[in-house]
């Protein structure tokens, strides 16, 4: 299949810079997109085409759009840091669409070559380089690639035409104030995927499968949701939208992928970068049970969350039916601050790229 060619279709009246500076001072996170988009079709018989940057605007769909009814949609995110040397460059975009190919697949979607993922991000921060945040802070372009089925109709099957969009997103630091530590409830009720179902695919149904699980969790005071796998009931996932890392002294644990378990870019890295820095880094199981028993008597001495947008969040109280514990002193842990560190500077520019994880923008 050929690889379309983007073409360029600027905007005549993108924002004012004054007004954009405003927005960069304090950006949040998904609230402020920036001048334009990206969109490529693609129909059955003809393959990927009409690949156009855009201005940035609504879209229009027919009531019967197939998305809307059965959900066959796929997303991404990553992110974009400027250099200290005033360039931009992005963190593993090829990782993102590898996984981003693998979710179509799931999901009866056609794939996106890689090539053409990675041009069709580079082109929007490209056209919208002045969006990307000055180097300094940890603040940096989210990319949301996307694709959903754009088929008219209410016949249930995989569709014959897709659109595949990516937007932008100015982000600010995470913890404006300071890392501190996410409160956790473990549901024993609700799962968020099931083997041989769609959990390691990025999709939206796999969020809206969270969202009455992540509602219980605030009412009881907790701000993300641990799953536990679904036929036990036992072993430890990962939460509504980031996995879970657990450190023993020197060495790091995160759960094996099991098929419901996304497989995040940022859990990778940290395999790599927790080993650059001389700790033993494996994957395995944990229980509900031994996460409790091991902070109680000390040997699990933190726990961490990871993902693109927050990259590292430190575990502070941990709650589940019949039992409440607080992971450490309260505040965050030594290795979890040293491996957010390590990683945020090699995204930043400021270590080495040993790994040769960051993608300049040509
Ligand atoms: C995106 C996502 C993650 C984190 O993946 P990263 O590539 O590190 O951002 C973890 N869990 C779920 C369910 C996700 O959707």
């Amino acid at each position: 299949m050929t690889t379309p060619t983007i073409e360029l279709k600027p905007s005549a009246s993108p924002l004012a810079a004054a007004e954009r500076e405003a927005i960069l001072a304090n950006p949040g996170f998904g609230r402020h997109f920036t001048d334009h988009m990206v969109t490529i079709k693609w129909t059955e018989g003809r393959g990927w085409h009409d690949g156009e940057l855009v201005p940035y605007a609504p879209l229009s769909l027919d009531p019967a759009t197939m998305v809307l009814h059965y959900a066959q949609e796929i997303f991404e995110g990553l992110k974009a840091y400027r250099q200290p040397d005033g360039t931009v460059a992005s963190f593993r975009p090829e990782k993102n669409a590898t996984r981003f190919q693998a979710s179509a697949r799931r999901l009866g979607m056609p794939e996106l070559p890689v090539e053409t993922f990675i041009e069709a991000c580079d082109a929007l921060v490209r056209q919208d380089e002045a969006w990307v945040p000055a180097h300094g802070g940890e603040e940096s372009l989210y990319l949301r690639p996307f694709m959903f089925a754009t088929e008219v109709g209410l016949g249930v099957k995989p569709a014959s035409e897709y659109l595949f969009l990516v937007i932008a997103s100015p982000a600010g630091a995470y913890f404006p104030g300071g890392v501190k530590p996410v409160s956790i409830w473990v549901s024993e009720d609700h799962v968020r995927a099931v083997p041989g179902g769609m959990g390691d695919a990025k999709t939206g149904g796999n969020y809206a499968a969270s969202l009455l699980a992540q509602a219980e969790a605030a009412a009881k005071g907790c701000a993300q949701v641990c799953y536990l796998d679904a036929v036990e009931r036992k072993w430890v996932e990962e939460l509504g939208g980031m996995n879970l890392y657990f450190v023993y002294g020197d060495k790091i644990i995160t759960p094996s992928l099991t098929g419901s378990i996304l497989e995040g870019v940022t859990r990778d890295s940290l395999l790599a970068v927790a080993r650059d820095l001389g700790y033993e880094a494996e994957e395995g199981r944990v229980s509900v049970d031994q996460w409790q028993r091991d902070s109680e008597n000390g040997t699990l001495t933190e726990v961490f969350a990871c993902g693109t947008a927050a990259v590292i969040t430190p575990v502070g109280t941990v709650k589940r039916t019949g039992a409440e514990w607080q992971q450490g002193d309260g505040e965050p842990g030594e290795v979890t601050l040293k491996l957010r560190q390590a990683l945020l500077d090699i995204q930043r520019g400021t270590a080495q790229d040993t790994h040769g994880w960051m993608h300049k923008l040509g």
